[in-house]
């Protein structure tokens, strides 16, 4: 899954001008990839396989030298656990997912992998075992085909078709003009957000990740394509690690882990059910929520 080449804030923004500059794909990476990144270290390994054990021991992080960004933060995420990250804007959830990603590195503390060392791990590696799907899905200009492949670059046809019609996208793909052949703009136009968003699970369908990234959408989608996208979402995440920066209840509420994160730390964990009894902060940040859907609906 070469679909990494930011951290997640600059990602949206930068993408598509730069994808759109050059005209294949594996050239984009030599140009975008000069986020200053320090070399692996000397004696770390590619590793080929990846559970999905995902595990921060006490870690910090920040992006400037005064006062930590993260703080602390302590937490494990079994194989094929949902972990939803939850609180306000600015609390530390995008950069929870660039460590993870190790965009960035902890200034202290440890980030381990199937309970190895991050530190001792090729990152390009373990890049190859994670997939994103973002509410702005990056999409290039090229075909329908090309974007989908884009997961995994030596996929055939047929593999491709498949992600698609997992992915609940081959129906619409199909009503195109000119179907898996349809040129896509660089921004998309032409196809819906919500269609946009089923490309990209396509597209890491078949990446087979074991660690998933997912930026739930945060603008309205239509109801059928709404349903189409959490089924498609719950046949992606089955059997992989997928850390959710989540904006719907339902989701938060189904997942198996939630991080409740404020002001750089982890002030609350545990399953909906768990954090409810506690009365705490996610019990009023629920409250809201159940609120503002309330209204919503009236
Ligand atoms: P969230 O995803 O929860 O909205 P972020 O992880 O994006 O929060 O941000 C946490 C804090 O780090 C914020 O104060 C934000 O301004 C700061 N921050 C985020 N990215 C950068 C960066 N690249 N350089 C400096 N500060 C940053």
């Amino acid at each position: 899954a070469r679909q990494f080449t930011r951290p997640l804030n600059d990602l949206s923004n930068q993408f598509n001008t730069l994808l759109s500059a050059v005209a294949g794909a594996d050239r984009v990476f030599d140009i975008i990839d000069e986020h200053e990144e320090t070399s692996d270290e000397k004696h770390s390994m590619a590793i080929s396989t990846l559970k999905g054990k995902v595990e921060f021991r006490n870690v910090s992080f920040a992006y400037e030298q005064d006062g930590d960004t993260v703080r602390d933060l302590t937490f494990i995420a079994k194989p094929g656990e949902s972990v939803a990250l939850v609180g306000p804007t600015g609390a530390g959830k995008s950069t929870i997912i660039n460590l993870i990603t190790r965009f960035y590195e902890p200034v202290s503390g440890k980030i381990l992998f199937d309970d190895q060392d991050s530190i001792k791990i090729q990152r390009e590696s373990l890049r190859n075992h994670m997939a994103f799907v973002l509410q702005d899905s990056f999409l290039f200009q090229g075909t329908i085909r090309e974007n989908i492949r884009y997961g995994r670059l030596d996929a055939t046809d047929e593999e491709v078709e498949k992600a698609a019609i997992a992915a609940n996208a081959y129906s619409f793909i199909k009503r195109m003009p000119k179907g898996f052949d349809t040129e896509l703009s660089q921004d998309g136009s032409g196809i819906s957000q919500g269609q946009k968003q089923l490309l990209s699970i396509a597209r890491a369908i078949l990446a087979d990740p074991s660690i998933l990234i997912l930026d739930e959408a945060t603008s309205s989608i239509d109801t059928i394509t709404e349903i189409k996208i959490q089924e498609a979402l719950k046949l992606l995440m089955k059997g992989r690690t997928s850390f959710i920066i989540a904006h719907r209840l339902n989701t938060i509420q189904q997942a198996d882990q939630i991080l409740v994160v404020d002001s750089g730390q982890i002030i609350e964990q545990g399953s909906h059910d768990e954090l409810l009894k506690k009365r705490g902060f996610y019990h009023s940040l629920y409250q809201n929520q159940l609120r503002k859907d309330h209204a919503r609906a009236l």
